[in-house]
């Protein structure tokens, strides 16, 4: 596509400390949860519920590549990674994330984020709505070594849990 405006780069982080020397980096959750939510209303009533969901895992995607490029770096193995991962995830304050279990051979895993930043505290809805961090986890796995893996949400606050919970398995597993 020649014409993009909004191709993702961190210029559109910017630098904060000169731009908001008074208000600094922080906001709050309401700000980002209006943003996501209605975001996600528009393009659901746009373009349906499933095409909605594709956007914001292929966003959560993105995301999480972009994340370890920015935060996490290279690693010589994937407990050291998932180690930086878990701290970084706790100083920029998105969630605090468990390992469950993990089969490193098999390339399988369950993870668990509390306090999510996109649900936590949301009421029972019947259904997972972590649709971007199932994109993100995919991509944070994908930054290590190329793997495609698998990540599908089973518990969530909305499920009425008090935990996210992530089910990540081999691709040709899905
Ligand atoms: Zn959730």
């Amino acid at each position: 596509m020649a014409d993009r405006k909004y191709e993702f780069s961190w210029d559109f982080i910017g630098d904060v400390k000169e731009g908001r020397p008074n208000l600094g980096n922080t906001t709050r959750i309401e700000v980002y949860r209006l943003f996501q939510y209605t975001l996600r209303d528009v393009l659901e009533e746009k373009f349906g519920t499933e095409a909605a969901d594709r956007v914001f895992f292929d966003a959560g995607y993105k995301a999480g590549v972009n994340f370890c490029k920015q935060f996490i770096g290279e690693s010589s193995n994937l407990n050291d990674y998932i180690e930086k991962v878990k701290q970084a995830l706790l100083d920029l304050k998105i969630g605090i994330l468990r390992v469950e279990s993990a089969d490193i051979d098999r390339l399988t895993f369950v993870l668990t984020v509390a306090e999510d930043l996109d649900c936590s505290g949301l009421p029972d809805m019947g259904h997972a709505v972590c649709t971007y961090d199932e994109g993100f986890i995919t991509g944070v796995f994908y930054s290590y070594n190329g793997a495609e893996l698998n990540v599908k949400e089973s518990d969530c606050w909305c499920t009425g849990d008090r935990t996210c919970r992530f089910h990540v398995t081999p691709m040709s597993h899905a």
